[in-house]
């Protein structure tokens, strides 16, 4: 039987584009791609990236204030929202030409349309146009969901955050997740009044305890009003602004209501239900350990199967994906100690086990250290940094390494290696110091802070 396609890749983020440009240009597959919002998908337009250049554009009053204490005749200077925000969707309009780009030169053929799947070879667009490809590779990501709330539909999500008219003078987020945490410390630095309400006790659940309350704790040293255990009865529109009534009966007058109170796949109307395809309870495509669905021509990768939704995990899979269907080189991609970085302010990288998971598979020893940076010390600041390693008492294998301090991000994805390269506490000692740095502490832990 002979197909239009070899590949029908569904979604241009990053999953998708990298098995359709790697398909297309290293094996030689002819492959096609619908998208029918904007090239780069959650990363680049409305994730990742804008974020990120938005945490940077908050952490200038710190890098002014402590420029002073560094003998800099410095003064405060005012955050022009419209101007970073110009600039911002130029870079992302010019790293959407970027993938379009790379999806052009390697032969991918585009189409800048809804598509859904009509039957497991053949993909229907949004103008009617039927095409039929060998396979279909679902990469359709994700979205915020909005719990049912009185007024909810005053509130926004993270996609609108970075399309906002105005930089809002207070702002109410809601959640205790990577998104809601990321841009407290966001808006907290651009100087916005930020409240931070989350429904259980404790921020980034499923992280290390003490890592995520030091994080907790800096943010609220930093000013963001930060609550637990508390959630949000209604939203009411006035003169003004919103007028938001928690579960503790308190009312907070705010010009914005963020939620982020977590993601669903996108694989509504993709018409999968018909095929076969086996969806899980978060609507979340089912795949075997090679991305495949239950209908064998039918593969999906990224935020839509919700394994671990990363970007980098997107790609991998994407790329193992290739591997497996067009290099017949069967690939699993591997989600197995995944380092990851929490933009929070200030930030925390982690790998692998946290204190108490690592505690419930074993005897563990358990080095921390905490101490207030050269840098931040000179300019007389009291935050301090927080590095914590977790042991297996048995092997001495380096099980978790978390870390909340300045570019912890940069730092795990070193260590990340390290431990996944299965690196004992030994093998870190034996590791010269880099002096004077913050990391070199990983290297220089001596004795537990505790046993379990
Ligand atoms: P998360 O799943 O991380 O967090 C959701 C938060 O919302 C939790 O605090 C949860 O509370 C709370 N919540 C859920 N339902 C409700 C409700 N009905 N009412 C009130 N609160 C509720 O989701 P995010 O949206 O923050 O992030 C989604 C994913 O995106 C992350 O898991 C991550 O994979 C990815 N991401 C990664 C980033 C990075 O790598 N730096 C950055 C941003 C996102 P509870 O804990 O009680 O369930």
């Amino acid at each position: 039987m002979s197909f239009d396609y070899d590949l029908f890749v569904i979604g241009g983020g990053s999953g998708g584009v990298r098995a359709a440009r790697v398909a297309a240009g290293e094996t030689g597959a002819k492959v096609a791609l619908a998208e029918e919002d904007r090239y780069g998908g959650t990363c680049v337009i409305r994730g990742c990236v804008p974020k990120k250049l938005m945490v940077y554009a908050s952490e200038f009053p710190e890098t002014i204030a402590a420029g002073r204490a560094y003998g800099w005749d410095m003064q405060d200077a005012d955050f022009d929202w419209s101007v970073f925000r110009t600039r911002l969707h130029a870079e992302l309009d010019r790293l959407e030409g970027i993938y379009r780009n790379l999806l052009n030169g390697s032969g991918v053929t585009m189409y800048d349309q809804r598509a859904h799947v009509a039957d497991p070879h053949t993909v229907e667009l949004a103008d009617g146009t039927r095409i039929t490809a060998r396979h279909i590779l679902l990469a359709t990501g994700g979205r915020p969901v909005l719990p049912q709330v009185d007024g909810i539909e005053h509130a926004i999500t993270s996609n609108e955050m970075f399309l906002l008219d105005e930089l809002p003078k207070s702002i109410l987020i809601v959640g205790g997740g990577y998104i809601a945490c990321e841009f407290a410390g966001i808006m907290n630095g651009l100087g916005v009044k930020t409240t931070q309400i989350l429904r259980s006790d404790q921020i980034l659940r499923g992280f290390d305890n003490e890592t995520r309350g030091f994080v907790a704790d800096a943010m609220r040293g930093r000013g963001v009003d930060l609550r637990t255990n508390v959630n949000v009865v209604r939203i009411e529109k006035t003169d003004t602004g919103l007028s938001v009534t928690d579960t503790n009966g308190d009312t907070h007058l705010v010009d914005q209501v963020m939620y982020a109170t977590g993601r669903r796949p996108n694989s509504d109307n993709l018409g999968l239900d018909a095929l076969g395809v086996e969806l899980g309870d978060r609507g979340q495509v089912i795949v075997d350990d090679y991305s495949q669905t239950a209908v064998p021509s039918i593969f999906a990768v990224g935020d839509i199967t919700d394994r671990a939704n990363l970007t980098p995990v997107a790609i991998r899979e994407g790329m193992a994906f290739v591997e497996t269907v067009f290099k017949s080189n069967p690939t699993k991609p591997d989600h197995d100690l995944i380092p990851t970085a929490i933009f929070t302010q200030p930030e925390m990288g982690t790998v692998g086990l946290s204190e108490e998971d690592a505690a419930a598979r074993g005897p563990i020893d358990v080095y921390t250290t905490s101490f207030k940076p050269m840098r931040q010390a000179f300019a007389g600041e009291q935050e301090k940094v927080f590095m914590k390693l977790v042991v297996c008492q048995t092997t001495q294998r380096v099980l978790g390494c978390h870390i909340v301090a300045h570019a912890a991000g940069e730092m795990i994805q070193l260590a990340g290696i390290a431990i996944k390269m299965g690196a004992t506490k030994a093998d870190f000692d034996k590791t010269v110091a880099v002096h004077p740095t913050m990391s070199e502490e990983l290297v220089t832990l001596r004795n537990p802070t505790r046993r379990s």
